[in-house]
């Protein structure tokens, strides 16, 4: 009986959950999402990250777009332009049916988690997914002229402006959910999904008193790094990193983890890699990383739990 808790964002996060979610019964598995990222849109709550991770769970992701739900269409959004209301948020029609009950939930009084667990259970997912507090979060990228909501820096701007830094508005005053806690006091071991290390996993670590926990966990906390040959596989994480000053590599990723992952793992591509991380005061596990399929999703999941016992 394995209890893993997994932290996760959207894309990297959502493809080795269903890795672990395929081997580990609803009760052996947790997984915590990034909240920082929702907004709202036409007055509906999004929660870019949960959604990802709830539809690769249910079986609806559109592979080629990694969000969304596949074969969507998109008439209510056209409809809704007609109507004078921006489009650049791409909202599918089968999309919208989660995010009008998540509303609907919230506005009767629900707490993000209820309504998360109310969404994931009629989605037909056994396993528990958890949005990293019930309290709003919101991340912002700071340009050298202006603070963005990250959803305009995301998807409206294409993350063409060079940033300058990233701030986690609410940080201060939101708690973990309550789900989030039991999950970490029945965890046997936390894994850290290759996921943005710098707006996607930080949030969630940065939660009062979550660092703390994570680092003085009785398990092991494993990392898989979402760098691969020094870049991101998708999204904007290695711009996100060089901008910043960062390493674009599992070393730089690393480097951020340094006091909270007993065990890093890093693509065959990074070999070279192994040493430097190692010198951080963290053990390294070499292994083929990139899922594309679902076997590679399985495949590195049983990886990963082979290593907790070892
Ligand atoms: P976002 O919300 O779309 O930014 O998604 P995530 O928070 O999941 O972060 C994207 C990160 O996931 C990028 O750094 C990708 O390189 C990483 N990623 C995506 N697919 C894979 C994969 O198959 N293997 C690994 N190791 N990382 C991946």
């Amino acid at each position: 009986m394995y209890k893993v808790l997994a932290l996760a964002g959207g894309v990297g996060g959502a493809k080795l959950v269903l890795g672990l979610s395929k081997i580990l019964k609803p009760e052996e598995l947790s997984i915590v999402v990034n909240t920082a990222d929702d907004d709202v849109f036409h007055g509906l709550h999004v929660s870019p990250d949960v959604d990802t991770v709830m539809y690769a769970l249910a079986g609806l992701t559109n592979e080629t777009t990694g969000w969304g739900i596949k074969g969507d269409t998109f008439r209510t959004l056209s409809a809704l332009k007609k109507l004078g209301d921006e489009d650049w948020f791409q909202l599918g029609d089968l999309d919208l049916a989660t995010h009008i009950k998540r509303t609907s939930l919230l506005h009767s009084g629900k707490s993000l988690s209820q309504a998360t667990d109310h969404l994931a259970k009629k989605l037909g997912i056994s396993h528990r997914v958890i949005p990293m507090s019930d309290d709003p979060v919101k991340t912002k990228a700071i340009t050298e002229s202006e603070e963005l909501d990250f959803q305009d820096y995301f998807v409206r701007k294409k993350c063409e402006p060079a940033i300058t830094g990233i701030r986690f508005d609410g940080i201060n005053n939101a708690k973990p959910s309550e789900k989030f806690i039991e999950a970490i006091s029945e965890a046997e071991t936390i894994i850290i999904c290759p996921s943005n290390p710098i707006v996607s996993i930080p949030p969630i670590l940065e939660l009062s008193g979550i660092t703390e926990l994570i680092s003085n966990f009785h398990g092991k906390t494993i990392a898989v790094s979402p760098i691969i040959g020094k870049k991101a596989l998708k999204g904007p994480a290695g711009k996100m990193m060089m901008e910043l000053n960062e390493d674009v590599s599992s070393l730089g990723v690393a480097k951020r983890y340094v006091g909270i992952c007993d065990l890093f793992v890093i693509d065959n591509t990074d070999i070279k890699e192994a040493p430097d991380i190692e010198e951080l005061g963290i053990n390294v596990h070499i292994t083929s990383t990139i899922m594309n399929s679902q076997k590679d999703k399985i495949t590195l999941a049983k990886n990963l739990l082979s290593l907790i016992s070892s």
